[in-house]
């Protein structure tokens, strides 16, 4: 793939207290390497955040077409990690985005992760561009709770190309998390959002690729969510051109969350969506939150879950 254009910043801090979400979630401090994303997926909250996620008005207007790295990250860590912090990487990009692999910025972050090892810190990914730093991760993972959340958007990867077309596919991300499973390292999978599936097959493949509860969440929509971030509209206008408006529609949103939900529990395998979902990341499976038995009765209808469509 084309290497977009990488800019270069010194931020004023790099650990940023949460509030909202990932606070709900149990998270302390988040941590974002760089501003704006060229992973630029066609229903990235972010760019809808504007001022809140710290962008300029040039990384919403071109949200995607560059990434800007705040190259004084590993710096200001040394001052900022406390022992006491639970943090999230990241909320605001993909800490291992394309430009990540001429950057090398997270090798340096993590060493920092590793000297001054706060209580848990949270990767949030989607790339195979994370093996390169497998046996780094594996001497942070002795000092801290490392937890790696690999985002797992659908089980067709014609859908993927639709509305992701610049990330890697679905097989090469089910490989990731086996590489890094069989280095021993902690692997969430989580599906959010959920792009248009079979439920069943998601259900599935997310439960034999990881160990761990499962997380999710559906595309966000407004009639739900009437302040924040929200999906873009590129993701909604692509659902209205393969005439599949109903996956961002509330009564089928919630059918398909019952519907996954059922075919995750019944594969043995807890599943929770938002902040309480996001929560399992700062928690222990066995704690109260995620001891939730299966659902009784019976199965919930699929009939509004059509098929993923002809992309
Ligand atoms: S990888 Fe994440 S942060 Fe980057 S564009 Fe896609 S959804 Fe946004």
């Amino acid at each position: 793939m084309r290497l977009l254009p990488i800019h270069d910043t010194q931020a004023r801090r790099i650990l940023s207290p949460v509030s909202g979400f990932l606070s709900e979630a149990g998270f302390t401090h988040s941590l974002t390497p760089a501003r704006n994303c060229t992973y630029g997926c066609s229903y990235c909250y972010v760019p809808t955040m504007r001022i809140q996620a710290g962008l300029k008005p040039d990384d919403w207007q071109h949200w995607g077409e560059y990434t800007t790295y705040k190259t004084n990250a590993p710096d200001l860590l040394k001052r900022e990690l406390k022992p006491d912090q639970l943090i999230y990487c990241s909320p605001l990009t993909d800490p291992y985005q394309p430009a990540e692999m001429h950057q090398e910025m997270m090798p340096r972050i993590l060493e920092q992760i590793y000297i001054h090892p706060p209580k848990l810190f949270v990767i949030q990914t989607r790339s195979p561009n994370i093996l390169r730093d497998t046996k780094l991760l594996q001497t942070v993972a002795e000092n801290t709770d490392l937890r790696i959340s690999f985002s797992i958007t659908t089980n067709d990867d014609r859908i993927r190309k639709i509305f992701e077309p610049r990330c890697e596919s679905i097989p090469d991300r089910l490989r990731t998390i086996e590489e890094l499973r069989a280095a021993g390292l902690n692997v969430y999978a989580t599906v959010a959002p959920i792009l248009p599936c079979e439920p069943p097959d998601l259900a599935r493949l997310v439960v034999e690729a990881t160990a761990n509860p499962i997380i999710g969440d559906p595309l966000h929509i407004r009639q739900l969510k009437p302040r924040g971030a929200t999906t873009r509209d590129a993701a909604f206008k692509i659902l209205d051109h393969y005439g599949q408006p109903q996956w961002a529609e509330p009564g089928f949103q919630t059918q398909l969350l019952e519907v996954l939900d059922h075919e995750i529990r019944a594969l043995g395998r807890d599943f929770a969506t938002g902040p309480k979902g996001f929560s399992c990341l700062t928690q222990t499976p066995s704690s109260p939150a995620w001891a939730s038995p299966a659902p009784a009765g019976p199965k919930p209808s699929p009939r509004s879950i059509r098929p993923t469509g002809k992309p």
